[in-house]
């Protein structure tokens, strides 16, 4: 009946990871891998073992985020070190190949490249696996939707309708898999001008909310667009870490709080 349903058998735990949590978006450029990053350092700044797992294979950017460069060795010649920043472990394909070259590859050479990264990482002993997955509703996504048992996947979506429609499609994918979301964050909700602090909804505003009562998901906090959000990012200092007292550090913690 189209659904992917019958692969429970082959999903097999990473070994000493405790919980893996997908952070997923319809579309490309509403703030995903931000999203993520921020939330695997807030887990981190709460007390949790983290890791991070670039799935973006096309566009990796998380060597960019965490200020990370650098190849990672592989002392037993069988199993990759991740690398490490901020207390948090991150493996990417940004490690793997320089960072203009492109990835010409189809379908079935991304899935066995990201079973990689998921099982030939010695991750070691993590409470929680943060999944910067790529944007969209494909073969990676499936990938990782049924070959590792995900505790859940948290939706990222700017408060525009056509975003909110194709972070819909994101939540019925998982859905069909049987994957628990565990709800949706809003980012870019509203601009704060950093000058003199004025508000301004430039994408609406309270979209993903209403979205999120309509679904009957959970709703787990909004992210305004703010120039310092985007300056740590590109500087590989996320705001998190960097600006740990600022009301967004805050509000990345609190999301983090809830999943
Ligand atoms: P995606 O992973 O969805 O493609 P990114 O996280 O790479 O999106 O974000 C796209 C761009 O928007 C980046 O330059 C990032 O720094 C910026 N950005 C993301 N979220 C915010 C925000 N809340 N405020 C300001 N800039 C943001």
């Amino acid at each position: 009946h189209g659904h992917a349903h019958g692969a429970g058998e082959q999903k097999a735990m990473v070994p000493g990871v405790k919980a893996i949590v997908a952070v997923a978006s319809g579309k490309g450029g509403v703030g995903k891998s931000t999203t993520a990053v921020n939330l695997a350092l807030g887990l981190a700044a709460n007390g949790q073992r983290v890791g991070l797992l670039d799935a973006d294979i096309y566009g990796p950017s998380m060597p960019r985020m965490l200020g990370i460069a650098g190849r990672p060795g592989s002392p037993d010649g069988r199993r990759l070190e991740p690398m490490e920043n901020y207390g948090i472990k991150v493996m990417s394909m940004g490690f793997l190949v320089a960072e203009d070259t492109p990835m010409i590859w189809r379908g079935p050479m991304v899935m066995s490249a990201l079973q990689q990264m998921l099982r030939d990482v010695n991750w070691g002993e993590l409470d929680v696996l943060v999944v910067d997955m790529p944007p969209g509703t494909g073969d990676a996504q499936l990938t990782m939707a049924q070959s590792v048992p995900l505790a859940g996947a948290v939706i990222v979506s700017t408060p525009q309708d056509i975003a909110l429609l194709d972070a819909r499609k994101g939540l019925n994918m998982f859905r069909r898999v049987d994957v628990p979301v565990l709800g949706i964050v809003e980012n870019m909700s509203y601009f704060c001008c950093p000058n003199c602090g004025h508000r301004t909804d430039i994408f609406s505003h309270g979209g993903a909310k209403r979205e999120a009562e309509q679904l009957g998901m959970e709703f787990l906090g909004e992210i305004p667009l703010h120039l310092s959000i985007r300056e740590t990012s590109d500087q590989g200092q996320p705001i998190v870490v960097s600006q740990p007292d600022s009301e967004h550090a805050k509000a990345y913690r609190r999301i983090a709080a809830r999943v």
